[in-house]
């Protein structure tokens, strides 16, 4: 039986270039990895299985669509294994639809999991290919710490990163589609008369500013330094996280910005102590559903036993 530990991310920069033709649009993307995580657990089984525990568990997909049993098939399937069986089991604490990337992570996991299950040896470039070939995010979950995500955001560059950042997440009720927060992005881009197609809008590029902040492990440049495209999308459709924002930089938090496509909104705290009493405050105002303390940043999916 094998436990693999992999972290959600938060993007401390998501700058979103215009729609391409391929409907995809280009990102500068600085992912960061937080100890508030999934684990996946492999033992042998006939055919892939899954199964799924958590406070979200109810909403996520126990079939092939599942990003873990798509990882798992994928691995056998390069390796020639006409008969791969495995059960997974998730552990799941990264909300679902939240903006964390949480499916993505739980795929990591299991390319990692059945890797080790099934004694393959994958190196670990092939693992990255196989990984950007289940989704965008996937490849970030595999390394884990800082990284500049470029294209869609799979061709990663490490970043250098000082100290721990103390994070709090504010998890909404109910999630919102990945998809229908670019969409709206480009509407609200059309509607606002700039456009959004590849020629209207200038190709984003990582901030000089947030990378020295990262490097130094400044929290309070990183604070200023947030900054996400999706985030007037994300509150477009989803209007009440502009009091979840403002309940928790009203409780102290350095700086405060939705996750990825959200719903869920991240908060930057300078210590562990502050950000404990944020997430205190954060639930206390009613603006969430859960408010979790945490950190980063932290390894991408590993083996714990
Ligand atoms: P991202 O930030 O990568 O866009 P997200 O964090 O907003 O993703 P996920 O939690 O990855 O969203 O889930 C998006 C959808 O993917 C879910 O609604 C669910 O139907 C599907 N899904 C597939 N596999 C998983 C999984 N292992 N855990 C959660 N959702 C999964």
């Amino acid at each position: 039986m094998i436990t693999v530990r992999v972290p959600a991310k938060v993007n401390v920069q998501l700058g979103v270039g215009g729609l391409r033709a391929d409907g995809f649009h280009d990102l500068a993307n600085v992912f960061f990895a937080v100890a508030l995580g999934d684990e996946v657990t492999a033992s042998p089984g006939e055919g892939v299985t899954l199964s799924c525990t958590g406070p979200d568990a109810a909403v996520v997909p126990l079939d092939d669509s599942n990003l873990a049993a798509r990882a798992a098939r994928l691995l056998a399937a390069h390796h020639g294994l006409a008969d791969p069986g495995v059960h997974l089991h998730i552990a799941k604490a990264i909300p679902v639809a939240g903006g964390m990337a949480g499916g993505s992570a739980d795929g990591a996991a299991a390319l990692v999991a059945c890797d080790a299950l099934w004694q393959l040896d994958t190196p670990l470039p092939v693992l990255l290919d196989l990984a950007a070939e289940l989704g965008s995010d996937v490849p970030f979950a595999l390394l884990g710490g800082v990284a500049l995500g470029r294209g869609r955001g799979e061709i990663l560059e490490p970043l250098p990163v000082e100290g721990t950042f103390h994070w709090i997440f504010a998890v909404a009720d109910g999630g919102l589609s990945t998809p229908a927060v670019y969409r709206e992005c480009d509407r609200l881009r059309d509607r606002a008369g700039t456009g959004s197609g590849e020629t209207d809008v200038t190709t984003p590029d990582a901030d000089p500013t947030l990378l020295a902040a990262l490097a130094e492990g400044d929290a309070v440049a990183l604070a200023a330094a947030l900054t996400n495209d999706l985030q007037p999308a994300a509150v477009s459709l989803r209007p009440a996280l502009a009091a979840t924002l403002r309940a928790g930089t009203e409780a102290g938090a350095l700086g405060a910005l939705v996750s990825g496509s959200g719903p869920t909104c991240a908060f930057l705290a300078k210590d562990a102590e502050s950000a404990a009493a944020v997430a205190e405050a954060l639930l206390a105002s009613g603006t969430c559903r859960a408010a979790h303390a945490t950190y980063g940043p932290v390894p991408g999916a590993s083996v714990v036993s």
